[in-house]
Protein backbone atom coordinates (compact mmCIF):
# COMPACT_ATOMS: atom_id res chain seq x y z
CA UNK A 1 0.00 0.00 0.00
CA UNK A 2 1.66 3.40 -1.12
CA UNK A 3 1.06 5.97 2.25
CA UNK A 4 -0.20 8.79 1.29
CA UNK A 5 1.81 11.52 3.35
CA UNK A 6 2.31 15.56 3.66
CA UNK A 7 5.43 16.85 6.19
CA UNK A 8 5.17 16.59 9.73
CA UNK A 9 5.78 20.47 9.82
CA UNK A 10 7.08 20.41 13.18
CA UNK A 11 9.16 23.49 14.68
CA UNK A 12 12.90 23.22 14.32
CA UNK A 13 16.09 25.83 14.44
CA UNK A 14 17.35 26.16 10.92
CA UNK A 15 18.49 23.48 9.22
CA UNK A 16 18.75 21.31 13.07
CA UNK A 17 16.76 17.87 13.53
CA UNK A 18 13.69 19.24 15.30
CA UNK A 19 13.76 17.96 18.99
CA UNK A 20 10.91 16.48 21.38
CA UNK A 21 12.16 16.46 25.14
CA UNK A 22 10.76 15.61 28.14
CA UNK A 23 10.33 13.32 30.96
CA UNK A 24 9.45 9.74 30.10
CA UNK A 25 6.35 10.25 32.54
CA UNK A 26 4.46 13.15 34.22
CA UNK A 27 4.65 12.53 37.77
CA UNK A 28 3.81 15.96 39.44
CA UNK A 29 2.78 18.93 38.26
CA UNK A 30 6.22 20.54 40.18
CA UNK A 31 8.25 18.21 38.26
CA UNK A 32 6.27 18.71 35.00
CA UNK A 33 6.32 22.86 35.48
CA UNK A 34 9.77 22.90 36.61
CA UNK A 35 11.11 20.77 33.63
CA UNK A 36 9.32 22.08 30.66
CA UNK A 37 10.65 25.82 31.61
CA UNK A 38 13.85 24.45 31.79
CA UNK A 39 13.48 22.85 28.38
CA UNK A 40 12.14 26.12 26.83
CA UNK A 41 14.80 28.24 28.14
CA UNK A 42 17.31 26.09 25.97
CA UNK A 43 15.41 27.26 23.08
CA UNK A 44 13.35 23.72 23.49
CA UNK A 45 9.68 23.62 20.89
CA UNK A 46 8.46 20.58 21.41
CA UNK A 47 7.74 18.52 25.03
CA UNK A 48 6.85 15.50 25.56
CA UNK A 49 6.01 13.42 28.82
CA UNK A 50 3.90 10.01 29.54
CA UNK A 51 0.44 10.11 30.53
CA UNK A 52 -0.39 6.54 30.16
CA UNK A 53 2.99 4.28 30.53
CA UNK A 54 2.67 0.55 29.64
CA UNK A 55 5.00 -0.70 32.42
CA UNK A 56 6.96 -4.32 31.68
CA UNK A 57 5.38 -5.16 35.09
CA UNK A 58 2.41 -4.49 37.46
CA UNK A 59 3.27 -2.20 40.41
CA UNK A 60 5.72 0.64 38.56
CA UNK A 61 4.36 3.89 37.91
CA UNK A 62 1.71 3.95 35.04
CA UNK A 63 1.04 7.71 34.94
CA UNK A 64 -1.22 9.73 36.30
CA UNK A 65 -3.63 9.43 33.57
CA UNK A 66 -6.13 12.49 32.67
CA UNK A 67 -5.34 14.23 35.98
CA UNK A 68 -1.79 15.36 34.37
CA UNK A 69 -3.23 16.65 31.01
CA UNK A 70 -3.94 20.03 32.36
CA UNK A 71 -0.40 20.26 33.45
CA UNK A 72 0.27 19.67 29.62
CA UNK A 73 -2.12 22.68 28.95
CA UNK A 74 -0.46 25.05 31.24
CA UNK A 75 3.04 23.81 29.53
CA UNK A 76 2.15 24.85 26.23
CA UNK A 77 0.18 27.82 27.52
CA UNK A 78 3.18 29.26 29.38
CA UNK A 79 6.16 27.78 27.25
CA UNK A 80 4.77 27.80 23.58
CA UNK A 81 6.56 24.34 23.40
CA UNK A 82 4.12 21.79 21.35
CA UNK A 83 3.07 19.26 23.55
CA UNK A 84 3.60 15.28 23.16
CA UNK A 85 2.37 12.26 24.34
CA UNK A 86 1.54 8.32 23.70
CA UNK A 87 -1.65 7.01 23.01
CA UNK A 88 -2.77 3.41 23.49
CA UNK A 89 -6.43 3.33 23.34
CA UNK A 90 -8.59 5.57 21.62
CA UNK A 91 -10.13 7.04 25.00
CA UNK A 92 -6.58 7.96 25.17
CA UNK A 93 -6.55 9.66 22.14
CA UNK A 94 -10.07 11.50 22.82
CA UNK A 95 -8.85 12.93 25.84
CA UNK A 96 -5.35 14.01 24.59
CA UNK A 97 -7.07 16.15 22.16
CA UNK A 98 -9.25 17.62 24.57
CA UNK A 99 -6.57 18.45 26.61
CA UNK A 100 -4.85 20.13 23.55
CA UNK A 101 -1.73 17.79 23.25
CA UNK A 102 -0.70 18.55 19.23
CA UNK A 103 1.61 15.40 18.57
CA UNK A 104 0.53 12.01 19.02
CA UNK A 105 2.88 9.03 19.70
CA UNK A 106 2.30 5.09 19.53
CA UNK A 107 4.17 3.31 22.08
CA UNK A 108 6.34 0.18 20.98
CA UNK A 109 4.16 -2.41 22.97
CA UNK A 110 1.35 -1.19 20.98
CA UNK A 111 2.65 -0.74 17.76
CA UNK A 112 3.24 -4.58 17.91
CA UNK A 113 -0.76 -5.42 18.55
CA UNK A 114 -2.52 -4.79 15.30
CA UNK A 115 -5.77 -4.64 16.96
CA UNK A 116 -4.71 -1.75 19.47
CA UNK A 117 -3.36 -0.02 16.11
CA UNK A 118 -6.21 -0.29 14.70
CA UNK A 119 -8.47 0.79 16.95
CA UNK A 120 -6.49 3.92 17.53
CA UNK A 121 -6.51 4.47 13.96
CA UNK A 122 -10.75 4.28 14.09
CA UNK A 123 -10.75 6.51 16.52
CA UNK A 124 -8.50 9.01 14.49
CA UNK A 125 -10.72 9.53 11.08
CA UNK A 126 -11.08 12.88 10.39
CA UNK A 127 -8.85 14.36 12.62
CA UNK A 128 -5.54 16.10 11.50
CA UNK A 129 -2.58 15.51 14.23
CA UNK A 130 0.73 14.21 13.50
CA UNK A 131 0.87 10.95 14.52
CA UNK A 132 4.54 9.05 15.45
CA UNK A 133 4.65 5.34 15.29
CA UNK A 134 7.38 3.68 17.30
CA UNK A 135 8.89 0.71 15.78
CA UNK A 136 7.81 -2.68 17.51
CA UNK A 137 9.33 -4.10 20.22
CA UNK A 138 10.08 -6.77 18.27
CA UNK A 139 12.50 -6.47 14.88
CA UNK A 140 9.52 -6.94 12.91
CA UNK A 141 9.87 -4.24 10.13
CA UNK A 142 6.12 -5.73 8.36
CA UNK A 143 4.66 -4.98 11.69
CA UNK A 144 5.76 -1.27 11.75
CA UNK A 145 4.79 -0.55 8.23
CA UNK A 146 1.43 -1.87 8.94
CA UNK A 147 1.17 0.30 11.69
CA UNK A 148 1.44 3.28 9.60
CA UNK A 149 -0.55 1.91 6.91
CA UNK A 150 -3.14 1.51 9.61
CA UNK A 151 -2.87 5.13 10.69
CA UNK A 152 -2.54 6.15 7.42
CA UNK A 153 -5.60 4.69 5.89
CA UNK A 154 -7.78 6.36 8.94
CA UNK A 155 -6.46 9.88 6.74
CA UNK A 156 -3.73 11.00 9.23
CA UNK A 157 -1.35 12.11 6.69
CA UNK A 158 1.06 14.09 9.00
CA UNK A 159 2.79 10.29 9.72
CA UNK A 160 6.23 10.18 11.10
CA UNK A 161 8.13 6.83 12.80
CA UNK A 162 9.96 6.88 15.76
CA UNK A 163 13.18 4.35 16.19
CA UNK A 164 13.39 3.33 19.78
CA UNK A 165 15.62 -0.24 19.13
CA UNK A 166 14.26 -3.65 19.42
CA UNK A 167 13.87 -5.92 22.26
CA UNK A 168 16.35 -8.90 22.78
CA UNK A 169 16.75 -11.88 25.97
CA UNK A 170 20.36 -10.78 26.11
CA UNK A 171 21.04 -7.30 26.75
CA UNK A 172 24.76 -5.80 25.49
CA UNK A 173 25.37 -2.56 25.63
CA UNK A 174 21.89 -1.02 24.80
CA UNK A 175 18.34 -1.28 26.53
CA UNK A 176 16.71 -2.27 22.93
CA UNK A 177 19.34 -3.26 19.83
CA UNK A 178 19.34 -0.33 17.52
CA UNK A 179 19.67 -2.23 14.18
CA UNK A 180 19.90 0.29 12.50
CA UNK A 181 19.64 -1.51 9.46
CA UNK A 182 15.62 -1.79 10.01
CA UNK A 183 14.56 2.04 10.02
CA UNK A 184 17.33 2.48 7.21
CA UNK A 185 15.47 0.08 5.19
CA UNK A 186 12.24 1.37 6.15
CA UNK A 187 13.22 4.49 4.39
CA UNK A 188 13.73 2.79 1.55
CA UNK A 189 10.36 1.40 1.32
CA UNK A 190 8.45 4.39 2.41
CA UNK A 191 10.70 7.50 1.06
CA UNK A 192 9.70 11.07 2.37
CA UNK A 193 8.41 9.22 6.15
CA UNK A 194 10.38 11.23 8.69
CA UNK A 195 12.10 9.06 10.94
CA UNK A 196 12.95 10.20 14.45
CA UNK A 197 15.47 8.73 16.70
CA UNK A 198 15.06 7.89 20.46
CA UNK A 199 17.89 7.47 22.00
CA UNK A 200 17.09 6.92 25.14
CA UNK A 201 14.90 4.22 24.91
CA UNK A 202 17.68 2.68 22.84
CA UNK A 203 20.46 3.31 25.32
CA UNK A 204 18.54 2.94 28.89
CA UNK A 205 21.85 4.49 30.04
CA UNK A 206 22.19 8.59 29.93
CA UNK A 207 26.40 8.17 29.32
CA UNK A 208 24.61 6.29 25.34
CA UNK A 209 22.46 9.63 24.62
CA UNK A 210 25.19 11.55 22.89
CA UNK A 211 26.79 8.95 20.57
CA UNK A 212 23.56 7.06 19.64
CA UNK A 213 22.03 11.15 18.85
CA UNK A 214 25.10 11.58 16.35
CA UNK A 215 25.05 8.27 14.61
CA UNK A 216 21.32 8.66 14.11
CA UNK A 217 22.31 12.15 12.40
CA UNK A 218 24.70 10.88 10.42
CA UNK A 219 22.53 7.94 8.78
CA UNK A 220 20.67 11.48 8.11
CA UNK A 221 17.69 11.29 10.42
CA UNK A 222 15.33 13.62 10.63
CA UNK A 223 14.81 14.32 14.59
CA UNK A 224 15.06 13.38 17.97
CA UNK A 225 12.79 12.32 20.73
CA UNK A 226 15.19 12.33 24.01
CA UNK A 227 14.14 11.54 27.55
CA UNK A 228 14.89 14.83 29.93
CA UNK A 229 13.83 15.55 33.57
CA UNK A 230 14.50 18.13 35.89
CA UNK A 231 15.91 15.65 38.96
CA UNK A 232 16.67 11.79 36.69
CA UNK A 233 17.80 10.41 39.44
CA UNK A 234 14.77 10.47 41.11
CA UNK A 235 12.48 10.00 38.03
CA UNK A 236 9.80 7.61 38.66
CA UNK A 237 10.39 5.73 35.26
CA UNK A 238 13.04 4.92 33.34
CA UNK A 239 15.56 7.02 35.91
CA UNK A 240 18.83 5.79 34.43
CA UNK A 241 18.17 7.08 31.01
CA UNK A 242 17.23 10.33 31.35
CA UNK A 243 19.26 13.59 31.38
CA UNK A 244 18.83 16.98 32.43
CA UNK A 245 17.86 20.08 30.52
CA UNK A 246 21.17 21.32 30.68
CA UNK A 247 23.01 18.04 29.50
CA UNK A 248 20.95 17.53 27.08
CA UNK A 249 21.52 20.92 25.64
CA UNK A 250 25.02 20.36 25.76
CA UNK A 251 24.53 17.05 23.86
CA UNK A 252 22.49 19.04 21.33
CA UNK A 253 25.34 21.60 21.17
CA UNK A 254 27.73 18.93 19.81
CA UNK A 255 26.09 17.19 17.73
CA UNK A 256 27.88 17.63 14.29
CA UNK A 257 25.20 17.66 11.37
CA UNK A 258 26.46 16.74 8.02
CA UNK A 259 25.15 17.50 4.69
CA UNK A 260 22.70 14.80 3.73
CA UNK A 261 23.23 15.34 -0.63
CA UNK A 262 26.81 15.87 -1.15
CA UNK A 263 27.58 16.97 -5.06
CA UNK A 264 31.03 17.29 -4.90
CA UNK A 265 32.46 15.42 -8.11
CA UNK A 266 34.87 13.64 -5.79
CA UNK A 267 31.88 11.66 -4.50
CA UNK A 268 30.11 10.97 -7.46
CA UNK A 269 33.78 9.48 -9.05
CA UNK A 270 33.84 7.33 -5.96
CA UNK A 271 30.14 5.90 -6.06
CA UNK A 272 30.43 4.94 -9.74
CA UNK A 273 33.15 2.82 -8.62
CA UNK A 274 31.06 1.39 -5.83
CA UNK A 275 28.59 0.85 -8.17
CA UNK A 276 30.77 -0.96 -11.22
CA UNK A 277 32.46 -3.14 -8.09
CA UNK A 278 28.89 -4.07 -7.06
CA UNK A 279 27.68 -4.94 -10.05
CA UNK A 280 30.84 -7.42 -10.74
CA UNK A 281 30.05 -8.79 -7.50
CA UNK A 282 26.27 -10.02 -8.52
CA UNK A 283 28.08 -11.53 -11.55
CA UNK A 284 30.53 -13.43 -9.44
CA UNK A 285 27.94 -14.50 -7.43
CA UNK A 286 25.97 -15.98 -10.38
CA UNK A 287 28.82 -17.26 -11.53
CA UNK A 288 29.24 -19.13 -7.95
CA UNK A 289 25.29 -20.29 -8.00
CA UNK A 290 25.96 -21.85 -11.33
CA UNK A 291 28.77 -23.73 -9.69
CA UNK A 292 27.11 -24.95 -6.99
CA UNK A 293 24.20 -25.79 -9.14
CA UNK A 294 26.41 -28.02 -11.09
CA UNK A 295 27.96 -29.61 -7.66
CA UNK A 296 23.89 -29.89 -7.27
CA UNK A 297 23.76 -32.30 -9.80
CA UNK A 298 26.45 -34.45 -9.22
CA UNK A 299 24.90 -34.57 -5.34
CA UNK A 300 21.99 -35.68 -7.48
CA UNK A 301 23.46 -38.34 -9.24
CA UNK A 302 25.19 -39.31 -6.44
CA UNK A 303 22.55 -39.58 -3.79
CA UNK A 304 24.66 -37.08 -1.52
CA UNK A 305 22.80 -35.18 0.99
CA UNK A 306 23.16 -31.51 -0.18
CA UNK A 307 24.03 -30.19 3.24
CA UNK A 308 27.75 -30.76 3.87
CA UNK A 309 28.14 -29.50 7.18
CA UNK A 310 32.11 -29.98 6.99
CA UNK A 311 32.80 -28.53 4.31
CA UNK A 312 30.14 -25.30 5.46
CA UNK A 313 32.15 -24.49 8.32
CA UNK A 314 34.84 -24.90 6.62
CA UNK A 315 33.86 -22.05 4.21
CA UNK A 316 33.40 -19.92 6.77
CA UNK A 317 35.86 -20.15 8.88
CA UNK A 318 38.64 -19.77 6.31
CA UNK A 319 36.47 -16.77 4.71
CA UNK A 320 36.17 -15.12 8.21
CA UNK A 321 39.61 -15.67 8.68
CA UNK A 322 40.55 -14.53 5.56
CA UNK A 323 38.09 -10.84 5.94
CA UNK A 324 40.03 -10.10 9.55
CA UNK A 325 43.36 -9.80 7.65
CA UNK A 326 41.81 -7.75 5.49
CA UNK A 327 40.50 -5.64 8.27
CA UNK A 328 37.17 -6.56 7.75
CA UNK A 329 34.57 -7.94 10.55
CA UNK A 330 35.01 -12.01 10.26
CA UNK A 331 31.29 -11.90 11.78
CA UNK A 332 30.28 -9.62 9.32
CA UNK A 333 31.25 -11.86 6.56
CA UNK A 334 30.74 -15.27 8.00
CA UNK A 335 27.28 -13.00 7.85
CA UNK A 336 27.57 -12.87 4.14
CA UNK A 337 28.49 -16.24 3.77
CA UNK A 338 25.76 -17.50 5.29
CA UNK A 339 23.23 -15.97 2.92
CA UNK A 340 25.17 -16.80 0.01
CA UNK A 341 25.49 -20.76 1.21
CA UNK A 342 21.65 -20.24 2.21
CA UNK A 343 20.98 -19.33 -1.55
CA UNK A 344 23.18 -22.19 -2.89
CA UNK A 345 21.51 -24.31 -0.52
CA UNK A 346 17.79 -23.62 -2.24
CA UNK A 347 19.07 -23.87 -5.47
CA UNK A 348 20.28 -27.31 -5.13
CA UNK A 349 17.13 -28.06 -3.40
CA UNK A 350 15.62 -27.30 -6.60
CA UNK A 351 17.24 -29.51 -8.69
CA UNK A 352 17.16 -32.36 -6.62
CA UNK A 353 14.02 -32.22 -6.44
CA UNK A 354 13.53 -32.16 -9.92
CA UNK A 355 11.85 -34.93 -11.40
C1 LIG B 1 8.34 6.13 26.34
O1 LIG B 1 8.54 6.84 25.34
O2 LIG B 1 8.45 6.54 27.50
C2 LIG B 1 8.03 4.70 26.13
C3 LIG B 1 7.29 4.01 26.97
O3 LIG B 1 8.63 4.23 25.04
P1 LIG B 1 8.55 2.80 24.27
O4 LIG B 1 7.15 2.69 23.78
O5 LIG B 1 9.55 3.04 23.19
O6 LIG B 1 8.98 1.75 25.22
MN1 LIG C 1 10.52 6.07 29.04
Amino acid sequence: MELELSPLSLPSDNERPFVIAGPCSAETEEQVMTTALQLASKGCHMFRAGIWKPRTKPGGFEGNGEVALPWMEQVKKETGMLTATEVATPEHVELALKYGIDILWIGARTTANPFAVQAIADSLKGIDVPVLIKNPVNPDLELWIGALERINGAGIKRLGAIHRGFSSYDKKIYRNLPMWQIPIELSRRIPGLPIVNDPSHIGGRRDLIAPLCQQAMDLGMDGLIVESHCNPEKAWSDASQQVTPDILDFILSILVIRQETQTTENITALRKQIDEIDNSLIDILSKRMRISREIGQYKKEHSMTILQTARYSEILDKRGAQASLLGIDPECVKKIFESIHEESVNQQMKIINEA
